[in-house]
């Protein structure tokens, strides 16, 4: 499954909540699923990271289809080619901690 049938897949499964929902709500449901990563992080729990990441990927695609973008589309156009700053892969930019 490609980037662009995940999203087709989860609006499968939920479009028609997500549409009721809409933006703003389903935005904030993924800024929530993003707190859960998280703290699955800071209490080193695998596991759950691992359920969270799915959860953050499913409302970050129900998102970019509330606004009627194409997420496997715009993946690549900022990142196919490389570090968008720096067009490089790996990037040579330098390097930040946050
Ligand atoms: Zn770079």
């Amino acid at each position: 499954m490609n980037i662009r049938e995940f999203q087709q897949h989860i609006w499968h499964i939920y479009g028609h909540h997500d549409s009721k929902r809409g933006l703003s709500k389903t935005y904030k449901w993924l800024l929530r699923e993003v707190g859960e990563l998280g703290r699955a992080i800071d209490n080193n729990d695998i596991l759950n990271a691992k359920e969270e990441i799915a959860d953050v990927l499913a409302w970050l695609s129900s998102v970019a289809k509330l606004l009627a973008i194409d997420m496997e589309t715009v993946a690549i156009e900022r990142y196919g080619s490389g570090c968008p700053k720096c067009k490089s892969i790996p990037c040579k930019c330098t390097y930040r901690e946050k």
